[in-house]
């Protein structure tokens, strides 16, 4: 039996989220984004959640083998037995050592690193488009969902502004970051010969049809 156990790579702004969905959906996968996991985890108090609590509430990271933890957790699941797609970790080449040891005592591996590839200036230019009512929060887009008078929120009729986060060189530094952790992310996965460069400045419907095609052909690979 082929499992598909796949990470998702991409900066902000790259669609990780909408093709990771997709992913979920057509492979019938669980979808594993690593915050969710963690709140969930210390919702539940279960053991590894409430050490994990113990670290958020001194404000401090919570430790890569913990985050694995609660990762070996989920993926040793009866629903994960096909494979899993997970999203937001590793973020470093020791968090991917980490975790690829851990996946094999499980008797497992990674099939494939997805890297959503979205350059700078795109990702500048579908986030900076975001508009933020200044009242309530309701969210625009200047592109690809715009209010209907500009400058003006649908839902309560306020001001819509761009906030800090949404403002282009924040945005670029935020890139700044991504690419400087993540590049020997990439690079690790390179050398692994598991890493799969998906083109992602096409529709996303055109990107998760090429993500698709690639996953099939590699399941048909892994049977023969
Ligand atoms: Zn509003």
């Amino acid at each position: 039996m082929s499992e598909l156990n796949l990470i998702l790579l991409g900066p902000p702004g790259s669609g990780k989220g909408t093709q990771g969905e997709r992913l979920q959906a057509d492979f019938r996968l669980p979808y594993y984004a690593t915050g969710d996991i963690l709140r969930a985890a210390v919702r539940d108090r279960s053991k590894l959640g409430r050490e994990a609590k113990q670290y958020m509430d001194r404000g401090d990271l919570v430790p890569d083998e913990v985050i694995i933890g609660l990762i070996a957790e989920r993926v040793e699941r009866s629903e994960a037995a096909d494979g899993f797609i997970l999203d937001g970790f590793p973020r470093t080449t020791a968090q991917a050592e980490a975790l690829e040891a851990e996946m094999a005592e499980l008797g497992r591996r990674l099939t494939a690193a997805i890297l959503i590839d979205v350059s700078d200036e795109e990702v500048v230019r579908r986030l900076s488009g975001r508009r933020t009512c200044a009242k309530e929060g309701h969210v625009f887009h200047v592109e690809f969902d715009p209010p209907k008078n500009e400058g003006v929120c649908d839902v309560c009729g306020s001001k819509l502004v761009v906030r800090d986060d949404d403002k282009p060189e924040v945005i670029r530094h935020r890139l700044e970051q991504y690419r400087e952790k993540t590049e020997p992310l990439i690079s690790h996965f390179e050398q692994r010969g598991i890493l799969r460069r998906i083109e992602g400045e096409s529709p996303p419907e055109e990107v998760g049809d090429r993500i698709r095609a690639m996953l099939a052909t590699l399941k048909m690979e892994e049977e023969l």
